[in-house]
């Protein structure tokens, strides 16, 4: 973490270290572990019982996986239609190929106003590209609003988890940041301030009530835009999206170009799978939806940012683009193994969990440390592809994704085709692929290694030497039998299999 903080991470930051160093410290950590158990298991559990009450859930899930897959395969038709229908409606279009791109437009919109604040609604977009980094240094500062945005931001930590980004903190903890901090950005926290709910969440309600009142310029994400009528649409549960998005005189949203549906009727898929999946409501507290500007009612002057920042270039693999599906439910986070033990913070970026180890090295690349060690981040045990509303398969992409870390090979970047270099670190990883290739494609060698492997078992080593030291510190290597199967095979079965009872298992 940079000592200059002012909000939330800057997405691309190339300083974090690989994800096992990263994880290293939330491993150690039998309270955070605690915590962290605690919440998933809570959430997971709401989760399951919210998805058994629809009967219907497998075909919402497919539908929506479709309609995905659909606006994806049409995707510059259906990113023009928005652009057409938010102007028509009002709007003003603004086209964002990367964060530096987007951070400039929003700095010059706020710098148009006057204005030196802002208020914002919990934003993933926003933090994705560092826009408050980027708006304090030009002197305009961004408050969250969202209450665990406004615990990281004051506590000058960053989020661990997509819904709960404050998961990894404590109610006491929250009041001593509350008591600590909050005069620093406004309104102080009451005197003798408690760690009940009830009173931490009066103090946040006060704290940023004036906030809303005062602020003239509001900056949103959104989670869909609707192709037909150029409506943006946020969810949310407590209210102070609904503020941001109707009390400022000025809207700046900022979105990725992945969040479009073409139609009211895919957007009804959505608004079933997406609350349970991610809150486990039957449908979410406040559903906010707007299209341009009405004269009287909310902001009198409206711009979308839309935001490639990487989306494009994972749009064209084949095997990765599916990541461009999910509709940040969080749900993949709290059925996932590795999430649990090494919590958000490892991930290195706003996208923890297997999500995050699928869309980051997609969005970044895989050049950094942190990247390149992301697609290892899981057991590939498939909990994350069992609950993803819109079917996301992130063991095969993770896989996918291990294979060009390894490997190298073509991909697209800043929309050029490039080749990768197999990244250093698995040299012995590839010469063992290929030892493998070699004796599969050659029966005989195959069964003379296995006859010699068997007969020299008892000098075997209990634990790999070399990069293999550290895969072995942690597992038993898997002794190796006495007599290879297809011996095993050939003396109790004959050499065409004829000898065994073949019915027994009836
Ligand atoms: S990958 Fe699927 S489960 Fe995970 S956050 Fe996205 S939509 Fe939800």
């Amino acid at each position: 973490m940079s000592g200059t903080f002012v909000g939330m991470p800057a997405f691309p930051t190339p300083a974090y270290p690989a994800f096992p160093e990263a994880a290293h410290e939330a491993v150690n950590n039998p309270t955070l572990r605690g915590n962290l158990r605690h919440a998933t298991h809570t959430i997971r559990g709401k989760r399951a019982k919210a998805v058994a009450e629809v009967s219907d859930w497998a075909e919402l899930r497919e539908a929506g996986k479709q309609i995905k897959d659909h606006t994806l395969r049409h995707l510059d038709r259906y990113l023009v239609q928005v652009e057409e229908s938010v102007t028509a409606a009002g709007g003003v279009v603004h086209w964002a190929a990367d964060a530096d791109e987007a951070n400039r437009i929003v700095t010059r919109l706020v710098q148009e106003t006057g204005e030196s604040e802002v208020v914002k609604v919990k934003s993933m977009a926003t933090q994705e590209i560092g826009l408050n980094e980027a708006l304090e240094a030009e002197g305009i500062r961004a408050y969250e609003t969202d209450l665990a945005e406004l615990i990281v931001q004051l506590g000058k930590d960053r989020p661990s988890h997509i819904l709960v980004p404050a998961i990894h903190r404590n109610r006491g903890e929250i009041r001593d940041i509350f008591a600590r901090e909050m005069s620093e950005w406004g309104r102080p926290a009451p005197e003798g301030l408690t760690d009940t709910p009830a009173e931490l969440a009066e103090a946040a309600r006060l704290h940023l009530r004036e906030k809303f009142l005062r602020a003239k310029v509001g900056v949103s994400g959104a989670n869909f835009m609707v192709a037909e009528t150029g409506t943006l649409v946020v969810v949310e549960s407590e209210g102070n999206g609904r503020m941001c998005l109707t009390l400022p005189e000025t809207l700046i949203s900022v979105v990725g170009i992945e969040k479009i549906v073409p139609t009211w009727r895919d957007l009804e898929v959505f608004l079933q799978t997406l609350p349970r999946s991610s809150t486990a409501e039957r449908m979410n507290p406040y559903t906010s939806m707007w299209t341009g500007t009405t004269d009287g009612d909310g902001p009198r002057t409206f711009h979308l940012v839309l935001l490639d920042n990487g989306r494009t270039d994972t749009l064209a693999d084949e095997v990765g683009r599916q990541a461009l599906r999910c509709i940040r439910c969080s749900a993949c986070l709290n059925v996932c193994p590795v999430y649990e033990r090494a919590g958000g913070h490892a991930y290195g970026s706003v996208y923890p969990g297997p999500i995050g180890a699928i869309l980051s090295p997609q969005l970044r690349g895989t050049a950094s440390e942190i990247d390149a060690s992301l697609p290892y981040a899981s057991s590939l045990c498939g909990a994350c592809y069992e609950v993803c509303p819109v079917a996301i398969d992130i063991p095969e992409v993770l896989v996918h994704l291990r294979e060009r870390v390894v490997q190298g090979g073509p991909v697209t970047r800043d929309g050029n085709k490039v080749v990768l270099r197999p990244a250093k670190g698995h040299a012995a990883e590839r010469a063992a692929m290929r030892a493998a290739r070699w004796a599969f494609a050659r029966p005989g060698a195959l069964r003379a290694g296995q006859r010699l492997a068997s007969r020299t078992r008892r000098f075997h080593p209990r634990t790999l030497p070399g990069p293999g030291a550290a895969w072995s510190a942690t597992r038993d290597l898997p002794a190796v039998p006495a007599e290879p199967f297809r011996d095993w095979w050939r003396r109790t079965r004959g050499e065409n299999g004829e000898n065994g009872d073949r019915g027994a298992a009836k």
